[in-house]
């Protein structure tokens, strides 16, 4: 099997929910997405999709994203797309990170992989554990009666775990408030309810230290990307007992390995298109398992495709590791193919029609930006 094309797209996804905030002010109405579609010679189509959280959430965008797949795409054509690390070793002598950019080409490789030998993605990535995959909700920072509103909401719906967004500026009610949005969040907690509570990088050791103190001693969650450095969560870890969780810091291989080399975190969000790809996203799995840490698999946001990488993936994670998955259709208007993966019992499966499973609409996503062909 042979790359013959390399199709490059772009697609609007609005948010579901109008606009989302995060941490400093930060405020997202919608996102930009690029879509992948490779063919091969056999004429077999696999599709990748990267929709980076804004412009602000990672370095990452969506210009970027796609200006990188415009630098790589021609040295691909040609290629074994099933030579996965392969592949990934040629993008990386094409262009230094920008893992956004990699991981839609790394994701349409897999599906094609997928395709060529009649299999789901999660039989290739190690087989799936056969459990339904617990969902968790994404709670963007608000008033703490809202959150806790919000909150009821999803468990109505079936999602056993829970992100709290917060972060507030001090002019806003600073660590207080954040305490009071953490405490109502919780405070219908449910047995086997799961809650992450997400600074996405908005504090700094100080008044991570003063919300803590401010909060009952009894609350059952982890804190997430409490800060923006390595550093700061260092300085943090060492003087808290709540578990800490890496996402913005955690992107590289050399990331992961930091992390176990000086006891830094109990856990990761795995987000897809942050790691790059299936490709590297797998290395990181095996890096938690071999150290212990919970895994969270996730991406960054994203439609159907990128729903369907983080559900071939989180089948391969072993449940004592497994925290949750984030299903990402329900965060955006728009979706980009049809895909049989619905929410049962709290939880989903990855479907098993060969490859990513999903049947992409090309009627959404308009014209080709951009085609390289052999
Ligand atoms: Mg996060």
């Amino acid at each position: 099997m042979k790359i013959q094309k390399i199709e490059l797209f772009e697609v609007h996804l609005p948010y579901t929910g109008g606009s989302y905030e995060l941490s400093g002010g930060r405020l997202y109405t919608g996102f930009d997405s690029v879509v992948v579609c490779i063919t091969a010679d056999d004429g077999t189509e696999g599709w990748g999709e990267s929709t980076p959280f804004g412009a602000t959430y990672i370095a990452s965008h969506a210009r970027g994203a796609r200006a990188g797949i415009e630098e790589m795409a021609p040295h691909l054509i040609g290629r074994d797309p099933r030579d996965v690390e392969r592949i990934n070793d040629a993008m990386d002598e094409t262009l230094a990170g920008h893992n956004h950019a990699k991981s839609a080409i790394d994701l349409a490789c897999w599906d094609l992989f997928g395709k060529s030998v009649n299999l789901p993605v999660y039989k290739l990535l190690g087989g799936g554990t056969g459990g339904r995959l617990p969902v968790i909700s994404s709670i963007y920072a608000g008033t703490p009666e809202d959150m806790r509103t919000r909150v009821a909401e999803h468990r109505k719906m079936g999602y056993l775990g829970h992100s709290i967004k917060i972060g507030a500026h001090d002019r806003e009610g600073g660590p207080r408030l954040d305490a009071e949005r953490i405490a109502a969040s919780l405070a219908d907690r449910q047995t086997g309810e799961y809650f992450i509570v997400d600074a996405n990088g908005g504090l700094i050791p100080e008044t991570a230290l003063r919300m803590l103190r401010a909060l009952p001693s009894d609350l059952d969650f982890v804190l997430e990307a409490p800060c923006a450095t390595w550093r700061e969560t260092v300085s943090l870890r060492q003087r808290c007992d709540v578990p800490i969780i890496i996402d913005e810091l955690g992107q590289q291989d050399s990331d992961m390995a930091t992390i176990v080399a000086h006891d830094i975190a109990d856990g990761i969000g795995l987000k897809i298109s942050k790691a790059g790809g299936l490709t590297p996203a797998r290395r990181h799995r095996d890096i938690c398992r071999a150290a212990g840490l919970t895994i969270s698999v996730q991406d960054t946001v994203g439609s159907t495709l990128s729903a369907a990488s983080i559900f071939h993936m989180g089948a391969t994670v072993p449940d004592r590791l497994l925290r949750c998955i984030l299903d990402p259709r329900d965060m955006v208007t728009v979706q980009t193919g049809a895909f049989e993966a619905p929410i049962k019992d709290g939880g989903v499966l990855p479907p098993d029609t060969p490859g990513l499973g999903v049947r992409v609409d090309r009627q959404i996503l308009g014209s080709a930006l951009h085609c390289w062909e052999a």
